[in-house]
């Protein structure tokens, strides 16, 4: 059985010293503030949110690759990054990355083939040469390259090509947790269909339990079963995709949700939120979005609103889980 993953209470903050004259002060980054959740075995667990959100630290968090300043990250029924080092490596092998930008992953003095085998070099020593050939050949067959492409070098595929290596890269190790930064964000519309539909063949297939991180709820959409909504470090909305498309409760969701577009709805419906996602160095107190929020309470700049489950969605915000506690009109 494949493993499931856990994240509980996950925090990383970043401490800023910043000196003036004589004088230094520091500050505090919260970029990630507080994640709780659980991918079932075999899940694909989405991540959205602007840029600035803590996807992207989330991700390296998920994977070990930074230590989280509180809380923890278990799969599989073991911690992840906090098991000694050989343990670690085994369990290494079980988790794999796919990045937004196939290039900056891609060593362009090395054909890809070699590329899609260095993994199994250094983690599986076992295996024989004429086996990780054989394995090479596989995972290029499943993600649609042909043969002649493992002699290319990257400057000469595709962008979508060169996406469909790092995804064969990752799964050459056979992972059974496979975390997706941004994976189709850098390539064209029709590319990203392909490399999506890609996806979701391999996870049918193989069945590995997947965080699939995006700024874009339509591609999220297409391949999660649930989906979580993060703003400032924290989550702020949390459930089944076309559930959250159909009724957004969040009042940010509900501006993610406008921009997405749908048949039907007029392009007036969107709503446009003011100002830029505050300076995590700065996070507002109380609800943190209520400094965009056009549905904001006085009461809300005060108390911070907990992220409350409720018939199989997850939402942080009072007029949601609690009206009567703010009430009025809004700010
Ligand atoms: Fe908006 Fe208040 Fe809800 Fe925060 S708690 S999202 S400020 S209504």
């Amino acid at each position: 059985m494949k493993g499931a993953l856990s994240v509980r209470a996950l925090k990383r903050h970043y401490t800023l010293r910043q000196r003036s004259g004589l004088f230094s002060s520091a500050k505090t980054l919260k970029a990630v503030d507080g994640l709780t959740f659980t991918v079932a075995p075999g899940e694909m667990f989405g991540i959205v949110g602007e840029s600035g959100s803590g996807k992207s630290t989330t991700a390296r968090l998920l994977l070990g690759h930074i230590p989280p300043t509180s809380g923890d990250v278990w799969f599989g029924g073991e911690p992840v990054g906090a098991v000694p080092n050989a343990h670690w490596r085994a369990m290494r092998k079980r988790m794999q990355m796919i990045y937004q930008d196939p290039l900056g992953a891609l060593d362009p003095r090395i054909a890809v083939a070699g590329q899609i085998e260095e993994p199994l070099i250094i983690h599986n020593p076992e295996m024989t040469p004429a086996d990780r050939k054989r394995r090479v050949a596989e995972v290029m067959a499943a993600v649609g390259l042909i043969t002649h492409h493992g002699s290319r070098y990257p400057h000469e595929l595709s962008g979508g090509q060169r996406q469909r290596v790092i995804i064969a890269r990752a799964l050459s190790m056979e992972p059974e947790l496979l975390v997706c930064d941004e994976p189709v964000s850098a390539l064209d519309v029709s590319v990203q269909a392909q490399v999506l539909n890609v996806f979701e063949d391999i996870r049918a297939r193989t069945g590995f339990t997947g965080v699939f991180i995006s700024h874009d709820l339509k591609v999220v959409r297409q391949v999660a079963d649930r989906v979580a909504v993060m703003y400032l470090g924290c989550i702020v909305e949390m459930g089944i995709p076309e559930d959250i498309l159909q009724s957004p409760a969040h009042p940010y969701t509900k501006a993610l949700v406008s921009a997405v577009p749908q048949p039907g709805r007029p392009a007036r419906s969107r709503i446009i939120l003011t100002g830029d996602p505050p300076n995590p160095v700065n996070v507002p107190s109380g609800c943190p979005f209520h400094t965009r929020c056009p549905e904001a309470r006085p009461a809300c700049r005060s108390l911070k609103p907990e992220l409350i489950a409720e018939g199989g969605r997850s939402v942080a915000c009072h007029l949601v889980n609690n009206p009567s506690l703010v009430g009025g009109e809004a700010a």
